[in-house]
């Protein structure tokens, strides 16, 4: 791939102050920004011209939050932690190894030491139509995604419809994250706030997050669950580089109830809960997870796999990753 057609400006705040000085600078100039962490989904997408800001804002001249902290039952996780050192960290390994496990799972270490948390759970949809050279898009005429006025993977959508683009949410951490009830901090030109991760996401693979333009998050705040253990799968072609075709997290809790969130099958993450005492084996529990997922699950063609060994796959990984966690309780 070459380099971005469209020259931008760059720039590289060291405190929030001067950062909110740049934002509110471009927006009164009218210029165009984004804000970069690792760069790593930002790059691909920079030179596929699917972004063409005027600048870009690297948020890694805030240091501060490059940190992981235990405070009481949670683990604060700076916004700028690359994956690497998510996945190498004591604590994270202590309280929360199928983190580091699901961190370990994304791309490859090379891309891993420069990727950050923060940019993991803002990792933007993706859609086999749009993620793609510009000389490959061009057989197609642009689509909503790029400001165009049709959807190739779902002929019938057009404007109007609440769910206008299908682009598919396949962010690795966020379903571990969704599961141990994290919150996150975000700070923007109206000041700071604290909101539930799950309010993170939206129903639109377009307007995919809640954050407004301008807002970043500052640190996820995770909770550790007392005697509970978990596991994250993932279903890919090869082990290194691929994005997930689908992930399952799944979380014990210490009274037997069981959760599961889903990636990479629908334009947010989907969670799923369910009680022990509800049903008379852990197989119904099982069962009763699974028809929830297929329900929640929308599997386009959008992937390597066809849709159909996809759609048949989301049993198989949520019994797999649930199985796993019922294995090491007994043990
Ligand atoms: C070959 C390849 C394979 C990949 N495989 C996977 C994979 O298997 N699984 C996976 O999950 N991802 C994968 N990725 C995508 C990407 O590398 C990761 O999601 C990574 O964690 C993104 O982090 P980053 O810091 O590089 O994000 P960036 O590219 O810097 O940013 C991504 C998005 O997040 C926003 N953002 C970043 N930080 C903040 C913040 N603090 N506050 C608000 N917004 C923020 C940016 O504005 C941007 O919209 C892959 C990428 C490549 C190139
Ligand atoms: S799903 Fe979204 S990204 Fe994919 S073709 Fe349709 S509008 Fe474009």
């Amino acid at each position: 791939m070459t380099a971005p057609k469209k020259d931008f400006d760059f720039a590289r705040p060291k405190t929030i102050e001067q950062l909110y000085n740049l934002v509110q600078e471009c927006q009164h100039e009218g210029r165009q920004f984004i804000f970069s962490a690792g760069g790593t989904d930002i790059m691909p997408n920079l030179k596929s011209e699917i972004l063409s800001p005027d600048i870009v804002i690297s948020l890694t001249g805030l240091r501060a939050l490059n940190n992981i902290e235990k405070q009481g039952d949670h683990i604060i996780i700076g916004a700028l932690t690359s994956l690497s050192e998510l996945c190498s960290n004591n604590n994270i390994q202590k309280y929360l190894p199928a983190l580091a496990r699901a961190a370990h799972k994304v791309a490859s270490p090379q891309i891993r030491n420069r990727a950050t948390i923060g940019g993991n759970i803002m990792v933007e949809n993706r859609c086999s139509y749009i993620n793609q050279s510009p000389i490959n898009r061009e057989s197609h005429s642009p689509c909503f995604k790029i400001g165009g006025d049709v959807c190739h993977l779902v002929k019938s959508a057009k404007r109007g419809d609440d769910i206008l683009c299908q682009a598919r949410f396949v962010s690795d951490t966020a379903p571990l994250l969704l599961l141990q009830n994290s919150t996150v901090n975000i700070i923007g030109p109206a000041g700071s706030k604290e909101i539930k991760l799950a309010d993170l996401y939206l129903n639109d693979g377009i307007e995919s997050k809640s954050l407004m333009h301008g807002e970043i998050i500052t640190h996820i705040k995770v909770e550790i669950t007392e005697n509970s253990l978990s596991h994250y799968e993932k279903l890919t072609i090869r082990n290194a580089l691929d994005f997930p075709s689908l992930g399952v997290a799944a979380l014990r809790r210490g009274n037997g109830d069981i959760s599961v969130a889903l990636t990479g099958l629908n334009t947010r993450p989907g969670v799923f809960h369910a009680k022990l005492e509800n049903h008379e084996t852990s197989d119904d529990m099982i069962v009763d997870i699974c028809r929830k997922a297929n329900d929640f699950t929308v599997t386009y063609q959008q992937d390597f796999f066809p849709r159909g060994y996809r759609k048949n796959m989301i049993s198989v990984f949520i019994r797999r990753a649930i199985n796993k966690i019922l294995e090491g309780a007994k043990s």
